[in-house]
């Protein structure tokens, strides 16, 4: 495909895409498929000759199309949002266009920069203390976006668990890394996202998995119970994984509480999970739901689920970028660079070398709606969300558990 075709192909799709999302209400939000209904459609081999693009599109809509679950669906409510806007599929198309890996600053030098600057632009308005702003004068802090919050949540265990062994290694110079290894706990709220699990698994220490109060949220005195029984044990607490917005019903932990209690453990990482509902940080009126993040050592929210950015775009804050590269850095010749000492180089951030130019989507959705059209978004969302428990209260085959949050005052009223 030359230019020219790409420009009449390249309208066509947008086209597509504008049709998709017009009358997306009109197509069943699930597929009614079986598994392996695809391989009955396509051939077993890649074809060997090139086919002609009409009938490749034409499959699409027969034959792809159909075994399509529709995230997008003004009636789909399973899973969790899956953020999206224009604005946003653009960036992410001028990002491919571009086609950079913007793993070292060298690498693309904006696809670095800009993902630093649009990094504290979020992070600013979501509240987060000025320790995590990389650009703010005295800060080691700063921000990165990795694919997905259990990906967040990995590498700050895997950095956390990185502290923790250097620290017994001081202690105890003649005992096996496997062995010190073997006395590491990380601490969740039974509430908290499987991810967490799955990242005590990889980097292979205990995990211990707590209750929380009745409304779901983790207790300070529950993380110091479970940290010094522990520490009688012989055992060494070193990561909390907290959350705000659980998956399972949005309910917060008591991070002020935990924060507190963790000042009697020092060395121990606190990471906030805030992957849903950190995004509506950026209301003021919402803000208070962040308290206790002065305590963290690490945050993550996903503008792809609540902040009309599509995947993937997952947000991630650190107090110590050098505690968190510290795990990470591997440095071979063939990537150094003469900035090295001077610039921030991502590859040091996350698990991946390679990565896109993920920053471009979020920075054309933050300018295309401003802070004040995001505020808006996420306040008519709480708006929807109140409508739907009135109509749950009116109905008395359903009940509402746990305490629900009352709306804190909107400074700025939403109309319909
Ligand atoms: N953390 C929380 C609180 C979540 O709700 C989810 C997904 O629903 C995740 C983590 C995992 O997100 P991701 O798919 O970005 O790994």
């Amino acid at each position: 495909m030359d230019s020219t075709e790409f420009r009449k192909r390249g309208m066509e799709m947008v086209e597509y895409i504008c049709n998709y999302l017009e009358t997306l209400n009109e197509r069943r939000v699930t597929p009614s498929v079986e598994p392996g209904y695809l391989r009955h459609l396509l051939p077993t081999e890649a074809p060997q000759e090139p086919e002609d693009w009409d009938q490749i599109m034409r499959d699409v809509e027969d034959k792809i199309m159909p075994g399509v679950t529709h995230w997008q669906h003004p009636r789909f409510h399973a899973y969790f949002p899956a953020g999206n806007s224009f604005p946003s599929i653009l960036g992410d198309m001028l990002g491919d266009g571009i086609g950079c890996i913007g793993f070292s600053w060298a690498a693309s030098p904006a696809c670095t920069e800009l993902e630093t600057i649009v990094l504290d632009w979020l992070g600013k308005a979501i509240g987060l203390p000025d320790h995590f702003l990389a650009l703010k004068e005295g800060s080691t802090g700063g921000g990165v976006i990795q694919t997905s919050a259990s990906e967040c949540v990995l590498v700050t265990m895997l950095a956390a668990r990185a502290q923790a062994l250097k620290r017994l290694k001081a202690q105890h110079p003649f005992v096996e890394e496997g062995h010190l290894l073997s006395k590491l706990m990380a601490y969740c709220s039974k509430e908290a996202h499987s991810c967490v699990e799955k990242a005590a698994m990889i980097c292979f220490v205990k995990l211990r998995i707590l209750e929380p109060d009745d409304d779901a949220s983790l207790r300070g005195q529950t993380i110091y119970e479970a940290m010094e029984e522990d520490e009688l044990q012989g055992l060494v607490p070193f990561f909390v994984s907290t959350t705000l917005g659980t998956t399972g019903s949005c309910a917060f932990d008591n991070l002020p509480e935990i924060g507190k209690q963790l000042q009697r453990f020092p060395g121990v990482w606190l990471h906030v999970d805030a992957a849903y509902a950190g995004n509506s940080f950026i209301c003021p009126e919402l803000k208070p739901l962040l308290k206790g993040i002065e305590y963290a050592d690490s945050f993550n929210t996903n503008p792809n689920k609540w902040l009309l950015t599509n995947f993937d775009c997952s947000t991630l804050w650190v107090r110590d970028r050098i505690r968190l590269t510290s795990a990470l850095v591997v440095d071979p010749l063939y990537l150094k660079h003469g900035y090295s000492d001077a610039a921030i180089d991502y590859r040091h951030w996350g698990v991946p070398l390679s990565r896109r130019f993920r920053s471009l989507k979020l920075w054309f959705v933050l300018r295309s709606y401003g802070i004040s059209g995001l505020q808006h978004y996420i306040r008519h969302h709480i708006k929807l969300a109140k409508r739907f428990e009135e109509l749950v209260l009116k109905d008395k085959r359903f009940e509402i558990c746990n305490q629900v949050k009352r709306q804190p005052q909107v400074i700025h009223p939403v109309s319909d």
